[in-house]
């Protein structure tokens, strides 16, 4: 049965990670969403386990990074990567990592110009989104309807009408926005008849293709072959096939991804147990939980991210191969540029050139970010020929030899901060530019104050805890910062953002390291944390910088 129509600012349509992501940052701009998924709760099925940098600073911008971090791998434990041959065979190399413990340690102790405040988090996305889910269930602006499917819209001039279906009746709701953030098979992007072109695969006998990521449990695992080595990710490079096995949060679950059958069908339980044996190299209790297929070397990008009121992000504009664990993470970046020009054009300070301005600068982004991916994955594709590897003769031991230089060239893909952090909006329409940003760099972020990339990190007092980040300073909205203990006239630039009902917080950063951070004595920082403006001194024409940020001018 259909009730009256309901009205809202906002309507999500997918609750995964990035639809949920976006629910908290309109809350937390005071704007009401509603969040239809099809599913009545969030999939129990592993995925990834790399909650990067960026992902992690929008956590503590909605106040909810400690319950984040609280889902890690267990706190004292390395997250190492290791390369065998089998769980009982030779080690072919290891990536050494530090504990959540460490990385919390090193941030306490770290210097004012620290790069980031949040440390990438290894907690695998299962975890995740069924804390996002039961946090956004407890916001007062966002409405939950799970077990709900979106199974009609249609987009006039002035709004969007959605249809949704559960097992017990149907709703339409009316919408001023409708965010399409329903995953790779998107509805919202097939009724908008929008397209994905780039790569579809990678083909490759060792790491492309269909794969699979089988859940299972093992209560031996840990404690037999495991625990003596402690780590997050061991990968098999075996003839007979790789397979890679990640840790979860209890020893006893764990996750494996493995070469699907080439039908995309998921291999039979007896199949996945017989890989995870031969990777562990001894038998033991395994019994399978799920399988969730997947496929090796995607790196697909929507030809458009928005129509006029309709905008999509995440999965449902990028499709990653999940080598670096950049999806997701794009996604998130997505929801943070996203949810604030939202707030912005339903609050009526936006101006009508802000929504256009969302595909104008993401969609370089989704470019960017699946190709490093792709890159990554092309790296381990080209492993050289593992035929000896398990062979107690010379060959072998030059197989070994080769496969560990090869492998030790493999550290971006668990250290790519360049990827993380380096996301710039140069030649949007609402950026200032004025000068030459760093060059694009996907292994180290090279922080910069040029407008269009995000704001450099500072710790201004002598905590380096929650609540003494420079970004625990900002506003929600636009944040202007004197810097360098300087005179610079602020007044004129709060004059025009108040005239335009643009919200803006004034701070003050005297210390000298952060003004040549930001290299001029007053910033313009956008709710999302990049760097709008920066000048010595108000511009001429303060009204028109305002407006131009805003999509106005
Ligand atoms: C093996 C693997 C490992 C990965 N590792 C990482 C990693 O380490 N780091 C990382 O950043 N990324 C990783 N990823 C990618 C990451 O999982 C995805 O990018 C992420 O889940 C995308 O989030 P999303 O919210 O856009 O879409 P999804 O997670 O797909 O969520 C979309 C939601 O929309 C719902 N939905 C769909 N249609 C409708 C409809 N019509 N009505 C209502 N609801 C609907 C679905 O039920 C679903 O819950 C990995 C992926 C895989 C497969």
């Amino acid at each position: 049965m259909t009730d009256a129509v309901r009205s809202i600012p906002v309507a999500i349509v997918g609750g995964g990670p990035v639809g949920l992501m976006l629910a908290l940052f309109l809350d937390q701009y005071g704007v009401r969403s509603v969040v239809f998924n099809s599913e009545p709760e969030v999939r129990r099925h592993p995925k990834g386990s790399t909650h990067n940098s960026r992902t992690m600073e929008h956590h503590r911008r909605l106040g909810i990074a400690p319950q984040v971090r609280n889902l890690s791998l267990p706190i004292n434990r390395p997250t190492d990567v290791s390369y065998h041959t089998s769980l009982t065979g030779w080690e072919l190399g290891r990536i050494p990592m530090p504990s959540e413990a460490d990385k919390r340690r090193a941030v306490t102790s770290s210097a004012a110009t620290d790069q980031t405040p949040e440390p990438l988090l290894r907690a695998n996305q299962m975890y995740v989104e069924a804390f996002l889910l039961e946090h956004a269930r407890t916001r007062p602006n966002i409405t939950i309807r799970f077990g709900w499917q979106v199974t009609g819209l249609q987009e006039d001039a002035d709004g969007v009408t959605v249809d949704a279906e559960s097992e017990g009746g149907r709703e339409s709701w009316r919408a001023q926005y409708l965010a399409g953030c329903d995953g790779g098979r998107s509805f919202v992007r097939r009724a908008l008849a929008l397209r994905y072109s780039g790569f579809a695969s990678l083909e490759s006998p060792h790491y492309g293709g269909r794969q699979n990521a089988t859940y299972f449990r093992a209560p031996t695992l840990y404690r037999d072959h495991l625990a003596h080595r402690p780590g997050w990710n061991y990968w098999v490079v075996h003839p007979k096939g790789r397979c890679t096995i990640l840790s979860l949060n209890n020893d006893e679950e764990f996750l494996a991804f493995s070469k699907a059958p080439d039908d995309g069908t998921p291999p039979s339980d007896e199949a996945a147990i017989a890989t995870s044996v031969r990777a562990v190299g001894a038998e033991l209790p395994i019994k399978i939980i799920g399988h969730w297929p997947w496929t090796a070397g995607v790196a697909l990008v929507a030809d458009r991210f928005a129509t006029h009121r309709v905008v999509l992000a995440g999965d449902a504009v990028h499709l990653f191969t999940p080598t670096g664990g950049f999806g997701m993470n794009t996604g998130m970046d997505d929801a943070s540029n996203l949810s604030w020009k939202l707030a912005a054009l339903i609050q009526g300070w936006g101006g009508p050139g802000l929504l256009a301005s969302y595909e104008i600068e993401r969609k370089p982004i989704a470019h960017r970010n699946t190709t490093a991916a792709r890159e990554l994955n092309k790296q381990l594709a080209s492993m050289p020929d593992v035929t000896a590897v398990d062979e107690d003769t010379p060959a072998g031991e030059a197989t070994r030899r080769e496969v560990s230089a090869h492998l030790a060239g493999m550290t971006e893909e668990y250290a790519s901060l360049g990827v993380q952090l380096g996301a710039r909006y140069d030649g949007s329409p609402i950026i200032a530019e004025d000068g030459a940003p760093p060059a694009d760099n996907y292994e180290h972020y090279i922080p910069s104050g040029v407008p269009g990339g995000r704001a450099p990190h500072y710790w201004p007092g002598q905590g380096r805890g929650i609540g003494d980040s420079l970004f625990d300073r900002f506003g929600k909205g636009f944040t202007l910062i004197r810097l360098g203990g300087k005179a610079a006239d602020t007044g004129t630039i709060e004059a025009a953002a108040h005239r335009n009902h643009v919200p803006l917080k004034t701070i003050e950063l005297a210390a000298a390291d952060a003004r040549d951070l930001y290299g001029r004595d007053l910033a313009l920082i956008r709710p999302d944390q990049h760097v709008a403006w920066r000048g010595n001194a108000p511009p001429a024409d303060p009204d028109r910088l305002i407006e131009r940020l805003i999509g106005a001018a």
